[in-house]
């Protein structure tokens, strides 16, 4: 079974995001970028279906610039056994990632597809649902556990106040939770390695889609500042406060 396992290069968690001066966007120019956290899960739980002996093959794709190659050898070092980079400098929305994805899996025809349930630099939340939509595939997003036999995942999915378990029929698209597993380091002999494990590049034309956005960002702003807080003296004064002044009681 080949599981394919889309990850996306975008500015490191660690970094504190500064808005481009024409409000345009995030400034990107010489900012640490990572593998979108949700992505790093996705490829744990491959490698960790690749070790149970349910799959055979994983498959990392990237869409974007050259250096997403960067991100892609960050999951061959991981365990991935090979890549695709999806090479384009355009803006490329959700649906694009959806739709370039499809393309792949009718070329590949995985299992399975996991994706992260979101990428942190946009908070979509958008891509596997619409590639499952597309490829009319059953979906299990947020999934927090996964159980493959014979043709079948059973997702453990966290949901407001509990879990529900769904069973879906593969092939199949899920998305991952940060509550999935703990994913590994790359070791330095891993990331030797993965310099010689094939990667092919593509582009979206190549793969017949029209990556057109759709969307067109009006403007991008820093959240505002927060206020100082102020020491009460008591909790009648707090009492006091929230009644007259900030009249949330
Ligand atoms: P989003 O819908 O943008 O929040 O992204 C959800 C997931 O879709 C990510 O965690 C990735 O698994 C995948 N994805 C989104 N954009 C890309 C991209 N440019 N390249 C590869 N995977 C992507």
């Amino acid at each position: 079974m080949k599981i394919l396992v889309p990850v996306k290069r975008v500015v490191d968690y660690n970094v504190k995001v500064r808005v481009k001066a024409d409000q345009s966007g995030v400034e990107l120019a010489n900012i640490k970028m990572s593998m979108n956290p949700f992505d790093e899960i996705s490829v744990e739980e491959a490698i960790k279906l690749k070790e149970a002996g349910v799959a055979t093959e994983i498959i990392a794709v990237s869409i974007g610039v050259t250096q997403c190659q960067e991100t892609l050898r960050t999951a061959l070092a991981m365990g991935a056994d090979r890549a695709i980079l999806v090479e384009t400098s355009a803006e490329i929305q959700p649906l694009a990632v959806a739709k370039l994805l499809k393309a792949i899996c009718e070329k590949e025809s995985p299992q399975m597809v996991i994706l992260g349930k979101q990428a942190i630099d946009d908070d979509s939340n958008q891509t596997g649902q619409m590639l499952a939509a597309l490829l009319n595939w059953p979906q299990a997003t947020f999934a927090s556990k996964v159980t493959v036999t014979a043709g079948v995942a059973e997702v453990m999915r966290e949901i407001d106040g509990g879990m529900e378990t769904v069973e879906i029929k593969l092939p199949a698209i899920i998305t991952t939770d940060l509550r999935l597993n703990t994913p590994r380091y790359a070791t330095l002999p891993n990331i030797m390695k993965a310099k010689k494990k094939p990667m092919d590049v593509m582009t979206p034309e190549a793969l017949g889609v029209d990556v057109t956005p759709r969307l067109k960002t009006l403007k991008v702003v820093e959240p505002p500042k927060r206020k100082g807080g102020v020491m009460v003296a008591d909790v009648a004064a707090l009492v006091d406060k929230l009644k007259n002044e900030a009249k949330v009681i």
